[in-house]
């Protein structure tokens, strides 16, 4: 895997072709696989089957991915912040959930300092509107410091993890490392 992005690179050491192009901001990003297939419908199911019991068993799964980076303990854990009405809708954040789970296996803090303003979420809009989208849309509740671990469901085109990223950075990280569940396949390497 390239160890910038996370996706799938054969026979390569190293940032792959569109990382060494452009580079991410953050510092370093893993899944542990595609979105697709039974990784898709558990997601699917924590996300709006209200399957709260799934959480624990994922954040094992993520454990195991943050291990093999060889990753430092973070200070930090921080879920990804989703859009206010999602979240009216659904009661609660996923990404939240997952987040907890994940900051109990490691011993270290969970944060919910993210978050979002204005904006529409993803779902429902074209590939290059999300692109478009998520322009530093975000901030911090406080002041946040050293290595920060981000966590989300699915890394799409990364924008809204870049964009949180950069308002980590502002609010005083020193780094930031995204793990999420799934990613789709990078929209660089289908342009
Ligand atoms: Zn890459």
């Amino acid at each position: 895997m390239c160890p910038a992005c996370g996706r799938p690179e054969l026979g390569e050491a190293g940032p792959c072709l569109a990382c060494r192009d452009t580079p991410p901001v953050w510092t370093a990003a893993a899944s542990l696989g595609p979105y697709d297939g039974a990784l898709r419908d558990l997601i699917l199911l924590l996300k709006m089957g209200k399957r709260d019991e799934l959480a624990f068993p994922l954040a094992h799964l993520l454990v195991g991915t943050w291990r093999r980076r060889g990753w430092p303990l973070p200070d930090a854990v921080i879920p990804a912040p989703m859009h206010w009405w999602r979240r009216w809708r659904r009661g609660f954040n996923q990404a939240e959930l997952l987040t907890g789970a994940l900051a109990t296996l490691l011993r270290a803090p969970m944060r919910p300092l993210l978050r979002r303003h204005g904006g529409s979420p993803q779902v429902g809009r074209s590939r290059s509107e999300r692109l478009r989208l998520p322009s530093g849309g975000f901030s911090t509740r406080r002041p946040v410091h050293g290595s920060i671990l981000l966590v989300d469901d699915v890394l799409t085109t990364g924008a809204t993890a870049a964009a949180c990223t950069r308002a980590l950075v502002r609010s005083g990280a020193a780094e930031v490392r995204i793990l999420t569940l799934a990613r789709t396949p990078d929209p660089r390497s289908l342009a």
